[in-house]
């Protein structure tokens, strides 16, 4: 502590932080760690399972966002801590390796750091706690591979794929679900969205080296229309229409050119002064003008061009005299929409179009949609027949497509630019519609307290919040199908296979004869803990719906037994049709296990201030 002056002479008190904090060692600071990471994990522990709940995150700049995906709470809110932030991290980590069981994870490492806390109360040391959760997440894995079973699917066959994208779907997006008012809606949508998700996996999927390229899809949204109305593009949707009214609404076989370079005459990037004194020199400046667009468009057209996609404007003036030159344009297309368009035509040349010596080379150097960079590499020659002006044209290229319509949504000031059938091109647009809050207030408005029924559901903002969760449950739907492409095996849902594992791990701790047993015992007490926030979250007694299914599975011998979260009337999830992937379970439990041996690994917090 010490006294200082103020520039006034005003005396005040200064207090050095590090006075304050007490510095962190040995089990304090495990059990502060624990804690931390517990607090996270409750947190995410009442949105687990079909009927977990949402939160509400309201960022800094006012914007609120509704979710019950843990990856996305997670992510949005403001952690501070260290440990909370592994926390994130792991949750992350699901997220980025499987895309879906991003919940779980955490609800499953909170539990390890709660059983880990009585262990350590109990005298144990952290690093037999650690060892012994490695021991016993390495037994309940091997035990996911006894349980799991083979789902057999083709391209004719997809109805596994989407059962199982019914069970990511029933446990997400429960605002645009409720807003389905009935629960014969609700399943009336789930099915579509699982089926085109499927579809959508299977049209970009590599079956023979089992693998998919999850960014050749692209998962647009747009307010207005209900969630039916929902539909796979064979192609890409780009939101902006044709820059004149009177330019056709629909190309077919187009040849387009995309450029990322202004599509008008050169404007001097220094201050030069023109003299104009009189009308004639005008008139030559702007003839000139105009001659050299006039070049710029004929050039297209000799390339062969029927549409130009640019990144840049163009004036109104240029826009009619594409018009009149009947050369149909769009302007303002972003960088990522343009790199799409070029990825989904390119594809077909190489495949279609190798006899034509230029465009194939083109296009093979274009693979991949890297524009830019390769083709700089090109040489003037190769080139000479597609790019017209090389000073000026930064990309341009003449791709195919099959159709290119522009359709428009209610109003007809709302539309949207079709580029669909890219021949052999394999990106898919999933295009969200929704946001039509009539039905849901006439059901539920009414029960809605005012102010907050005003404040969730203004209506842009409950209908951006409504696409954007939806974008949030396909992009996990489309996960868990490119999961079971790569890997085709399932194990069951509803915390049936948590406890199945949880029954192997426990009678696999008497065969160890170190302290270590305890900690194999432990965990599998962890894994019982998402079952029971699944029966807490729908509303059951907890432990003895638990002690039920897990007496039933053992008395039965079979792993299918779960929680009946949606009161179907039965526990075993195989007739419920409830699946997860073999592969996202077996990484919930290696990542909570290694997260949680770290945080028990650390026994000194040491900030900057402690040096
Ligand atoms: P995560 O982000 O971890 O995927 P979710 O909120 O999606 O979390 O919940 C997933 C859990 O809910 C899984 O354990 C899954 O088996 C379970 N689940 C999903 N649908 C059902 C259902 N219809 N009945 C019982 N459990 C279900």
């Amino acid at each position: 502590m010490a006294l200082a002056f103020d520039e006034y002479g005003r005396p005040f008190i200064i207090l050095k932080e590090q006075e304050q904090k007490t510095r962190l060692r040995g089990i304090e600071a495990q059990k502060a760690n624990i804690s931390a990471g517990k607090a996270v994990a409750r947190i995410l522990r009442t949105s687990l399972g079909p009927k977990g709940m949402d939160k509400m995150l309201q960022s800094p700049d006012g914007d609120v966002t509704i979710t019950n995906d843990g990856a996305t709470i997670l992510e949005q809110m403001d952690v501070d801590n260290q440990i909370a932030k592994l926390m994130v991290e792991l949750s992350r980590s699901q997220d980025y390796e499987i895309g879906d069981g991003t919940t779980g994870v955490v609800v499953m490492a909170g539990a390890l750091l709660e059983q880990a806390e009585r262990l350590l109360e109990r005298g144990i040391h952290p690093i037999r706690i650690a060892e012994g959760y490695e021991m016993a997440s390495r037994i309940a894995v091997e035990h996911l591979e006894h349980i799991a079973q083979k789902f057999d699917f083709g391209p004719t066959n997809i109805e596994p794929l989407v059962q199982t994208c019914m069970t990511t779907l029933s446990s997400k997006m429960q605002i645009a679900i409720h807003m389905l008012v009935s629960t014969e809606n609700v399943n009336r949508c789930k099915r579509p969205l699982a089926e085109i998700s499927v579809k959508a996996v299977l049209s970009v999927a590599d079956l023979e080296r089992k693998d998919v390229n999850l960014d050749l899809i692209k998962v647009e949204g747009k307010v207005g229309g209900k969630l039916e109305d929902t539909e796979l593009v064979y192609g890409i949707t780009v939101d902006k229409d044709m820059s004149h009214p009177q330019m056709p609404k629909k190309i077919e076989d187009a040849k387009i050119a995309i450029l990322t370079c202004p599509f008008e005459p050169p404007k001097p990037k220094t201050k030069h002064k023109v003299d104009i004194d009189t009308v004639e020199k005008f008139q030559t400046l702007r003839q000139q003008e105009q001659k050299y667009f006039d070049d710029m468009v004929q050039k297209c057209k000799d390339v062969g061009a029927t549409l130009v996609i640019c990144q840049w404007g163009f004036d109104d003036e240029a826009n009619h005299l594409l018009m009149h030159r009947n050369l149909p344009a769009v302007r303002w297309v972003g960088g990522v929409e343009l790199e799409l368009i070029a990825i989904a035509t390119g594809l077909y040349f190489a495949a279609n179009n190798a006899c034509n010596l230029i465009n194939g080379l083109i296009i093979i150097m274009f693979i991949g949609g890297r524009i830019v960079p390769r083709f700089q590499e090109l040489t003037p020659e190769k080139l000479g027949r597609v790019c017209f002006a090389p000073f000026l044209v930064y990309v341009m290229l003449l791709r195919n497509a099959g159709l290119v319509r522009e359709k428009s949504f209610g109003t007809t000031k709302d539309k949207m630019l079709y580029i669909e059938h890219c021949a052999n091109s394999r990106a898919v647009t999933i295009f969200i519609r929704g946001g039509s809050l009539a039905s849901y207030w006439t059901s539920f408005g009414a029960r809605l307290e005012p102010k907050m029924a005003s404040f969730v559901f203004d209506d842009a903002l409950g209908n951006k919040m409504m696409i954007e969760e939806t974008k949030r449950s396909i992009h996990d739907a489309l996960c868990v199908a490119r999961n079971l492409i790569r890997n085709n095996s399932i194990v069951y849902g509803g915390g049936s296979a948590e406890i199945s594992c949880s029954i192997a791990v426990e009678a696999a701790a008497d065969k160890y004869p170190g302290v270590e047993q305890y900690a194999i015992r432990a965990f599998a007490d962890a894994l019982d803990s998402v079952s029971i926030a699944l029966a807490e979250n729908s509303g059951l007694q907890p432990i003895e719906t638990l002690s039920a299914v897990k007496s039933q599975q053992i008395k039965e011998n079979n792993p299918h037994f779960g929680i009946d979260c949606n009161d179907v009337g039965t526990n075993d999830m195989r007739e419920q049709n409830v699946f997860e992937t073999l592969i996202g379970k077996q990484q919930q439990i290696l990542l909570a296990t290694q997260v949680v041996k770290m945080i028990l690994k650390i026994d000194d917090v040491i900030s900057p201030s402690d040096y």
